[in-house]
């Protein structure tokens, strides 16, 4: 006879891990199916992103002791962004009265947190196809197959844009400062690496479809000329040291987000832009808000509730479409190559620099406070 579970949960990225770790503190038992692994020789290098992940992210994350230790979080204190006729704007910790804006998590070593955490997790059992539960939860991520199971609609707006990642060293200490290039419609961010006193950098470059091709086969001392070109001196002298590596960027949404047993979170919810690096931080306070409300239910409510699973979707759903508008605003408004439109954002990007109320609540706002 087949075992039955309180939950399942498809997928096991980190959305998926860390919702795993939630509800087994909450003593449900879990059932994490994972895809199955591919042989030793067809597996992907190491992912060589890093995620910025905020306040909100990393209480949760903590919480679970699951953080990653100081040398693969790197705390940001300040955060400068340039425009692309001369606008200027800086953020820093101790505006907003913190110790960081924001981290800066080095992905495998986060991954590797979740691996040990679960593994070590008795009410969770991990499992390779799905299993009977009270509750599935899907979190595989922007490519789920599962959505179209529960008859969910997959909006996508796709960017004509794609972002190369890759790590990089540079002949300077980086300071705790993250930095971001609006440059002819790219948008460029070197996030700091290697702990306070690194000099190693991660990059996200999201570039027009061509100039990314052309980029990620570029040799290595042209690609960093190419690069060096839109920072300038700021970061130091850039090596690369790593592969290149690129993801399509899209804003996706899907229309339901729960219904009767079956609820969505992460990526397979919801993909914004990373210009804003919150789309993990989106999925985390999903993970988050859910097992609360599972925790919080009426004691006669069954776990799969559809009027239960539609608060944890109300709390949601406004969140992130503000986080995709804002994102999606800001690509579409340095995107435009007309004059115009770069004095425009230029002369708002100054406004904006000289409004210290107006700084102080965004700097909150994407802090996570
Ligand atoms: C270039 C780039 C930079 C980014 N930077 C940031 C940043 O700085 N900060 C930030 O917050 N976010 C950032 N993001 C966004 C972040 O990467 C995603 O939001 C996050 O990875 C989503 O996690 P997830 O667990 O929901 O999905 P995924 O990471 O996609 O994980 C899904 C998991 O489900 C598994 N799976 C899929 N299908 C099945 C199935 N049928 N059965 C079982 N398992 C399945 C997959 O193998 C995978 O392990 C960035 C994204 C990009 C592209």
């Amino acid at each position: 006879m087949s075992k039955t579970f309180d939950v399942c949960i498809r997928g096991d990225g980190v959305v998926g891990r860390t919702l795993a770790l939630l509800l087994a503190r909450e003593r449900l038992r879990v059932a994490l199916v994972s895809q199955p692994q591919p042989a030793e020789e067809e597996l992907p290098s190491a992912d060589v992103r890093a995620y910025a992940l905020n306040s909100a992210s990393r209480k949760v994350l903590e919480a679970l002791r699951v953080w990653p230790d100081a040398p693969f979080a790197t705390p940001v204190r300040e955060m400068q962004v340039w425009g692309d006729d001369g606008g200027q704007i800086d953020f820093t910790a101790d505006s907003v009265a913190q110790d960081a804006l924001a981290w800066i998590v080095d992905v495998p070593a986060l991954e590797q947190q979740l691996i040990q955490a679960v593994r070590y997790q008795p009410q969770i059992e991990l499992v390779t196809a799905p299993a009977k539960a009270a509750l599935t939860v899907i979190c595989e991520g922007k490519k789920s197959t599962s959505r179209d199971e529960f008859g969910v609609q997959w909006t996508v707006k796709t960017y004509a844009q794609k972002a190369i990642a890759a790590r990089l060293d540079a002949n300077l200490p980086h300071q705790g400062i993250a930095r971001q290039w609006f440059v002819n419609g790219d948008i460029v961010a070197l996030l700091p690496l290697g702990g306070d006193d690194g000099r190693a950098v991660a990059l996200v470059w999201s570039a027009s479809l061509k100039h990314a091709e052309a980029l990620e086969h570029m040799p290595p001392e042209q690609f960093c000329a190419a690069l060096q070109a839109i920072c300038g001196p700021e970061a130091g002298q850039l090596i690369l040291t790593s592969d290149r590596a690129t993801w399509p960027l899209a804003l996706s949404n899907a229309d339901r987000w729960t219904g009767n047993g079956w609820a969505l979170a992460g990526d397979a919810a919801h993909t914004v832009h990373p210009l804003s690096g919150q789309g993990l931080n989106l999925g985390l306070a999903d993970a988050a808000c859910l097992a609360g409300v599972l925790a919080q239910r009426e004691y006669w409510r069954a776990l799969g509730d559809e009027k239960l699973l539609r608060r944890y979707e109300r709390a949601r759903k406004a969140d992130v479409a503000a986080m995709g508008a804002v994102t999606d605003g800001l690509y579409g408004l340095f995107a435009q190559s007309d004059e115009r439109w770069q004095a425009l954002r230029n002369w708002g990007m100054k406004g904006f620099a000289r409004s210290s109320l107006l700084k102080r609540w965004v700097t909150g706002q994407a802090a996570g406070l």
